[in-house]
């Protein structure tokens, strides 16, 4: 049987979650907000104390919580749908989508955004536009991707036999044993060091089929700070698409 208590902070409180089964105590925080597990017998002034330490953590981990619902839902109302000035996310950039009435149709990357040209009937149907960028993008990818693996297969020192470029939903590569690596085409979002890193990683793999030791001092080698970016990955995969 759990009791619940409550503590007050100055930015936030704290759900206390006494347990005689617990030994130690845990704080958690996610979208509901802040709670500890604690033994049952652990005075409140130690739980005070406990959580007052972490302060700075939770509070980082709280503004984290918040962007990413925010994010996702600006993703959702992205998603339904895609009109003059939508942003979408190429190589790291948040571009405005321009749509511009034309016979010739096709996409275009300016230094700020991305022009659609197409005729009225296809710019005026959400559908059609999210087509025309999506092919865009992905075309944008294969290219990059391949370049990306021409460039660090002399450093990593590992030659792929097949590159594919793949729609994943929720890996950035793969390698398989036959030596072919496959790269998903909406890192094509991602900053151009975090496509960078991806690249490496599945490189590396085939030096090491696994995430040994041996395989993350393969990647640290020619990505120094690879801890950085698969963070990064963590924090922001969730807005690789649009
Ligand atoms: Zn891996």
């Amino acid at each position: 049987m759990a009791m619940v208590e409550t503590l007050t902070f100055e930015n936030f409180e704290v759900t206390v979650i006494r347990s005689s089964r617990r030994k130690t105590a845990v704080i958690k925080v996610d979208l509901e907000g802040v709670s500890v597990r604690v033994p049952a017998d652990l005075p409140l002034a130690r739980i005070e104390k406990l959580v007052a330490e972490k302060t700075v953590w939770i509070e980082r981990k709280l503004a984290e919580a918040e962007r990413k619902q925010r994010g996702i839902a600006e993703q959702a109302e992205q998603n339904s749908t895609l009109a003059d000035g939508s942003r979408i996310m190429v190589q790291g950039q948040h571009l405005p989508l321009r749509l511009i009435e034309s016979d010739h149709m096709r996409v275009v990357r300016t230094s700020d955004r991305l022009e659609v040209y197409a005729d009225g009937d296809v710019l005026g149907d959400t559908e059609q536009v999210r087509a025309l960028v999506e092919q865009w993008l992905y075309g944008r990818a294969v290219e990059e991707l391949n370049f990306c693996v021409n460039v660090y297969k002399q450093r990593v020192g590992a030659t792929p036999s097949r590159i594919q470029i793949k729609d994943y939903r929720a890996r950035w590569g793969s390698c398989k044993p036959d030596g072919s690596i496959q790269l998903n085409w909406r890192l094509i979002h991602a900053p151009m060091h975090i496509m960078d890193y991806v690249v490496v990683h599945e490189l590396c793999h085939l030096l090491e089929m696994n995430h040994s030791k041996r395989f993350w001092s393969e990647v640290e080698r020619v990505e120094p700070q690879y801890k950085m970016k698969r963070q990064w990955l963590r924090d922001n995969g969730w807005q690789l698409s649009f």
